[in-house]
């Protein structure tokens, strides 16, 4: 099987670029070849989003759009389980998860028409200035066209996440999914087409990163960039960004603490350090990689925990029952591996560690914890992204929000204990964007979602995500006979 490029409305032809195999990380084996686009296809879609911004796509009101993304929605809806299983062939996830995935990705289309409708509401909005003279207005309009680049361990939703809000603001774009996992992209297209959105307002570009989305960053007619992704990807986006001054969000790596005192409950604890660390094969960017657990619960947590993720089914994502996919690709699975060999040098291997016994081909990896692990380790400071867990073991809660917050990322933190008011205290002392008390990784799209420090600049989701596509000016009326007094007095 063979894709096209989804540029103006219609279904093109690379303009010299190439062909890339999409790969089964379960098997190994190309199932599906598409466009390895180039600039001069970055440069044509990013005319036809131009060209769209220009028509009366930007006429349009908040109402008008909300329809759109409604009828997006029910789209992926009804589309669910095709987008699920190929997303399953794409990236491995289990299959329940991909359905999880797709189903939230519909909810955002749902919740940005929300948005949509209520931006109607907030234009004209007074603003209270301390001269009667004069009344202040606001008015929001779309930043212009816009770059979505988008990475691989939530392949629709993470373009769901920028495409609602791009077109609930009136934004056209350039969505430019990862070389990994571009299917689901190209079906977003489709669908959003089929409801009825203008040629033009989204366009996407399957491709390297180093062709297509070099170029998209770098375009002179691409006003706002909204990135996910690596933190080096993320400064060389930005940088580009920067040379042209164009508005930029980033959504970057992490390395997020989990902090369980002794008194947390020690079940609840398995669950969401386990699910923190292992959902989506821990290829996710809040995945709550370092647990710094209280000394006089740590045996006993640990063992827990071996125990538990020595159970973990491992498989093929379509298979009934499985809970760990493979890693999303050979690339990948040679870097978590290499993560592995120096855990194995700087601390103590607890379990896992090795391709599962029954599984010869696919990028399958157990479930790996090791302990003893010091702060300077790399498996303690860098971001591993896969299903590795690093423990360390603290005496006060000093020490333990002192040993979380001392990292170069800021995505995500979690504290458990049955002590509500130390909980909420630590908590508060996270340098995180995202904070969790009693849980981990749960997560809804309508409060703000981003990181501090090196996990990137801005928010996105909720109201937050749609400003990102907004321009909001103020309109300034004079409505007074009195002389102003420079000159006449
Ligand atoms: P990546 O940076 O390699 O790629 C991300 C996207 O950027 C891909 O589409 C890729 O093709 C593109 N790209 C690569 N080089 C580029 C260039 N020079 N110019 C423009 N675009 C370029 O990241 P990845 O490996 O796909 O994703 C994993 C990373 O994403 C992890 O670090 C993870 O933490 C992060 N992530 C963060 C969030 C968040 O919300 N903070 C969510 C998901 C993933």
């Amino acid at each position: 099987m063979q894709s096209k490029l989804f540029i103006d409305g219609q279904w093109q032809d690379s303009r010299g670029g190439g062909l890339l195999d999409v790969i089964n990380p379960a098997t190994e084996q190309v199932f599906h070849q598409c466009v390895a686009g180039n600039a001069a296809d970055i440069d044509a879609a990013v005319a036809a989003a131009k060209a769209a911004m220009a028509g009366p796509w930007r006429k349009t009101t908040g109402r008008d759009r909300a329809k759109i993304l409604r009828a997006i929605g029910e789209g992926i809806e009804r589309d669910k389980q095709k987008l699920a299983e190929i997303e399953v062939r794409d990236n491995g996830k289990p299959l329940a998860e991909a359905l999880g995935d797709i189903g939230d990705a519909a909810y955002c289309f749902n919740l940005y028409a929300r948005y949509a409708e209520e931006l109607d509401g907030r234009q004209g909005a007074q603003i209270d200035v301390p001269d009667a003279r004069f009344d202040c207005r606001l008015r929001y309009m779309p930043i212009g066209v816009a770059g979505l680049i988008v990475p691989w361990n939530y392949p629709l939703l993470m373009a769901a996440w920028k495409v609602a809000p791009a077109i609930a603001a009136g934004c056209a774009m350039v969505l430019k999914p990862s070389e990994f996992t571009p299917l689901t992209a190209l079906e977003l297209a489709r669908i959003a087409h089929e409801a009825g959105l203008p040629a033009g307002v989204l366009n996407v570009v399957t491709g390297f990163g180093r062709d297509t989305g070099a170029r998209l960053a770098t375009h002179p007619d691409v006003r706002k960039l909204a990135f996910t992704g690596s933190v080096a990807t993320g400064i060389f986006v930005a940088t580009a960004a920067a040379q042209d001054v164009k508005s930029v969000s980033l959504e970057l790596g992490g390395k997020s603490p989990i902090v369980v005192f002794d008194d947390a409950d020690v079940e609840q604890a398995v669950e969401w350090v386990m699910f923190g660390i292992f959902w989506n094969q821990g290829q996710v960017c809040s995945a709550t990689s370092r647990m710094i657990v209280q000394e006089a619960i740590a045996p006993k947590l640990i063992d827990r925990l071996s125990a538990e993720a020595k159970k973990i089914t491992i498989g093929d994502g379509m298979a009934e029952g499985t809970l760990l996919g493979p890693l999303v690709s050979a690339q990948q699975y040679q870097k978590v591996t290499g993560y592995i060999d120096a855990g194995r040098r700087e601390a103590t291997l607890v379990t896992g560690g090795g391709r599962p016994a029954h599984l010869n081909t696919g990028y399958f990896l157990e479930p790996t914890i090791f302990a003893d692990v010091k702060p300077s380790a790399r498996i303690w400071t860098e971001e591993i992204f896969g299903p590795v867990l690093a423990v360390t073991t603290f005496k006060g809660e000093d020490e333990a929000i002192a040993l979380a917050n001392n990292s170069k990322f800021g995505l995500a933190a979690a504290v458990m204990s049955a002590d509500m008011a130390r909980a909420q205290r630590v908590a508060e002392a996270f340098e995180a964007g995202v904070c969790w008390i009693n849980c981990s990784q749960p997560n809804f799209l309508e409060p703000p979602w981003g990181g501090m420090k090196k996990s990137g600049v801005g928010r996105e989701l909720g109201t937050w995500g749609l400003n990102n596509f907004l321009e909001v000016k103020q309109m300034l009326t004079y409505h007074s006979t009195e002389p102003w007094g420079w000159y006449l007095k």
